[in-house]
């Protein structure tokens, strides 16, 4: 790393201590952008990434609601508004155990660079909360739902901060937040969220879109070799809104995808997962993956391990971050691994990433290729501002041409920089000298 950047980089790691995570984040963006340093002085002069490192805002607040058996639950809720030179803050909430303030701060600050690349006028900011929502009723999804927002909702607005959903949120959660949310305000400010109902002012294609993104980016960097998902042996970890839409638009595309996995394990499925069976349980009976191999004949549900253990010559991480090490990255390149496109945000570990890029494997990482559904929850944004609703063939044409503009500006910015095919120094470059450029012109905010 360049020494003006591995200071700063030291200072950020010295100040948020046991953020693991950010710590990643930070590390493998400010590797990248040496270069751009050197061309433009006026980024260190502006104390740019030291402010960039930086939230404009972070809210932590407790969540308590009550259980079916009528019990006191208290969660804690997060909110980081990260940067917002380019517009109001945006990036989905996380429902999980293990979101703490370090996982939270990871996703804003990717969010960032992810949104800059975008094209679209989007601060970065993530929040959500470590309340686990897996095998609760729906009465207490609700109910932990308008506490949450009892509390958030003086921070967000459609001018100032838009959520969105993430792991453990979804089409439900968005759905009672933004009710309790125009509760509380006596405002319909369809703005204020994206990812809602169809019926409600949601988008056409916005559940469908970081999956399919995902695929439309990683087409595009086969293409630079001559090859498409046509004939593809893919393999996709999770088996979530991102997982399903991935696997949907593989093989619409003409790939087999092998394999998907849940966090208790997964299923092998030779002739290539059925969708429809899997988003009845998944989505439907909101379900186990184990349900998937017993209800389809030959079928292998393989119970803990890892589906990266399998073959694969296109592998799509669509689970949660660091799950895919170096050794099993290394494993899948020496078994004829062309590419990679990450649907979830940072899966591959550091050494992962280095074993990839060694190898020259085509590597999409999550900031570029997974940025369809932002996009999308942009075009949200439009709609809801226009009052208008688009179709979902013209909705589908501005994600695809968006995907194509990120990856094709990903691509020109490695060239410019020296290092053709590096989709990560592309994506970070072109993501930052965005941002940095706006908060220049800004002045010291
Ligand atoms: P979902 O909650 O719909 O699905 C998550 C999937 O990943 C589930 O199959 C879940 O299994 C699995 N999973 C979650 N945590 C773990 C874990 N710790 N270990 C193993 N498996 C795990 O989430 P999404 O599909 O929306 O999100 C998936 C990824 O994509 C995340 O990294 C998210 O940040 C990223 N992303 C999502 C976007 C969106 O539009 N939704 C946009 C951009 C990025 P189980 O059910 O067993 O928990």
């Amino acid at each position: 790393m360049d020494a003006r950047l591995e200071a700063i980089r030291d200072t950020v790691l010295a100040r948020n201590p046991g953020e693991g995570e950010f710590h990643q984040a930070v590390t493998e963006v400010l590797e990248s952008l040496g270069p751009v340093h050197d061309r433009h002085p006026e980024f260190l002069e502006g104390a740019v990434l030291e402010r960039l490192c930086e939230p404009e805002r972070q809210i932590i607040f407790r969540v308590p609601w009550v259980d079916d058996a009528g019990r006191f639950q208290i969660n804690r809720g997060f909110r980081v508004e990260f940067n917002s030179a380019l517009g109001p803050f945006k990036g989905g909430l996380r429902f999980h155990p293990s979101v703490n303030l370090g996982i939270v701060k990871f996703l804003g600050f990717e969010q960032i660079f992810k949104n800059a690349l975008t094209g679209m006028p989007i601060g970065g900011g993530k929040g959500g909360s470590d309340f686990d929502p897996r095998g609760r009723s729906d009465a207490e999804i609700m109910r932990f739902c308008q506490s949450f927002m009892t509390e958030l909702y003086r921070h967000i607005g459609e001018y100032t901060d838009v959520p969105a959903g993430d792991i453990g949120v979804g089409g439900r959660e968005i759905g009672y937040l933004f009710g309790q949310y125009k509760r509380i305000t006596n405002r319909y400010e369809s703005g204020v969220l994206t990812g809602k109902g169809i019926s409600w002012g949601g988008s056409l294609v916005r559940p469908e879109a970081t999956g399919y993104g995902t695929v439309i980016f990683a087409e595009e960097m086969l293409k630079t070799r001559g090859l498409s998902f046509d004939g593809q042996r893919v393999v996709v970890s999770g088996s979530g809104n991102v997982a399903i839409n991935a696997i949907a638009k593989a093989q619409s595309l003409g790939a087999t995808v092998v394999a998907c996995s849940d966090s208790s394990g997964y299923v092998v499925d030779e002739a290539g997962i059925d969708v429809a069976l899997l988003r009845q349980i998944k989505e439907v009976e909101r379900g186990r993956l184990k349900d998937y191999g017993i209800r389809r004949s030959a079928v292998d549900y393989v119970d803990g391990g890892s589906v990266w253990d399998l073959d694969a010559t296109v592998a799509l991480p669509c689970a949660t971050q660091n799950e895919l090490d170096g050794a099993a990255a290394a494993r899948l390149v020496r078994n004829g691994l062309l590419a990679v496109g990450e649907g979830a945000n940072m899966p591959s570990t550091r050494e992962a990433v280095a074993v990839f890029q060694d190898a020259g494997v085509l590597f999409g990482p999550g900031k570029a290729a997974n940025a369809g559904g932002v996009a999308t929850s942009a075009l949200e944004m439009q709609q809801n501002a226009s009052r208008d609703s688009w179709s979902f063939a013209h909705t589908e044409e501005r994600l695809t041409e968006i995907m194509v503009g990120i990856h094709d500006r990903c691509a020109a910015t490695a060239d410019e920089y020296g290092d053709p095919g590096n989709y990560v120094l592309g994506a970070n470059i072109g993501g930052f000298v965005k941002v940095a450029d706006a908060m220049l012109a800004q002045g010291l905010i």
